[in-house]
């Protein structure tokens, strides 16, 4: 039966940022489709654990700062101890800095392409060869962006590490699909969290958003839950090296 493939009881999903926002929301989603939960953030996630927890699942706290490579052999490690393997990894952690491109630092390059685009290869490369010892194939899914397909403005460091993101979700597909491990991307429009809300407040910004998402509104980190479940589960298992769009229309535009 079609929705049986959606499920994901007896899953293992790590998911990294999963304090608040997007990775939150994405985490809440999981578990409810069944799967136990492995949450990475640097602040606490209490709401987050007793959300996942009311879904009858487990939620592992693991609190690390993915701005360096330090912590990852201890969130495969620590997962394991848990839980004795890992289905899914959701490489959601990200950061933004906002800088004119004439002026852009070299602290605000290297701080967002630390934790968005060198932490999630090489948590990736952990997550797969832990399913390739595994024997058992995974799925991995990383967020990307609207900039992976556009420039922006005043976020050099954050189009550049989207961008590169969505490469390496292809590279992955075409050297692990032979492994059945599952690397695809959901790509965000523009959604109503603690990272978008500068924009959210600039009223001629905001209105220019609006204007352009044929939705006629801001996401919200439940509207990802969809294609997370979809990608995480064996319903996408035909799905490889893909860049979802969920973005209420606005790359139809
Ligand atoms: P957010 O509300 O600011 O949440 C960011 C998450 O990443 C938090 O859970 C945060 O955990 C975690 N994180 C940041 N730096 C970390 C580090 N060094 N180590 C470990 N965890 C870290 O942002 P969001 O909007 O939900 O964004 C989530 C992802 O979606 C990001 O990759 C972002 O680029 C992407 N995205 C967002 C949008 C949007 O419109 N909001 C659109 C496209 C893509 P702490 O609690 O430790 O801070």
């Amino acid at each position: 039966m079609i929705l049986n493939k959606f499920s994901l009881k007896g899953k293992v999903a790590i998911v990294t940022g999963a304090s608040r926002g997007i990775g939150q929301g994405i985490a809440i989603g999981l578990a409810e489709a069944g799967a136990d939960i492995v949450g990475v953030a640097t602040r606490d996630m209490v709401e987050t654990k007793n959300q996942v927890e009311k879904c009858g699942v487990k939620f592992l706290e693991i609190k690390a700062d993915l701005s360096s490579l330090e912590p990852i052999g201890e969130i495969i490690g620590k997962a394991l101890d848990e839980f004795g393997k890992i289905d899914i990894l959701v490489n959601n952690a990200g950061i933004i800095r906002r800088q004119p491109t004439l002026e852009f630092s070299v602290e605000n390059w290297d701080d967002v392409m630390n934790v968005n685009l060198r932490s999630a290869f090489f948590l990736a490369q952990a997550a797969a060869k832990q399913f390739i010892k595994q024997g058992t194939g995974g799925k991995i899914i990383n967020i990307a962006s609207m900039l992976s397909f556009q420039g922006g403005i005043l976020v050099s460091s954050y189009t550049a590490s989207k961008s590169a993101l969505a490469g390496i979700t292809k590279i992955m597909c075409n050297e692990w699909a032979q492994y059945k491990i599952n690397v695809n991307a959901i790509a965000p429009g523009y959604i109503a969290t603690d990272n978008t809300a500068p924009l959210k407040a600039d009223e001629v910004r905001n209105k220019a958003i609006l204007e352009r998402i044929p939705a006629g509104r801001w996401g919200t980190p439940a509207d990802m839950q969809g294609a997370a479940v979809f990608l995480a589960s064996d319903a996408g298992e035909y799905m490889h090296g893909h860049i979802l769009a969920v973005d209420g229309g606005w790359l139809a535009r």
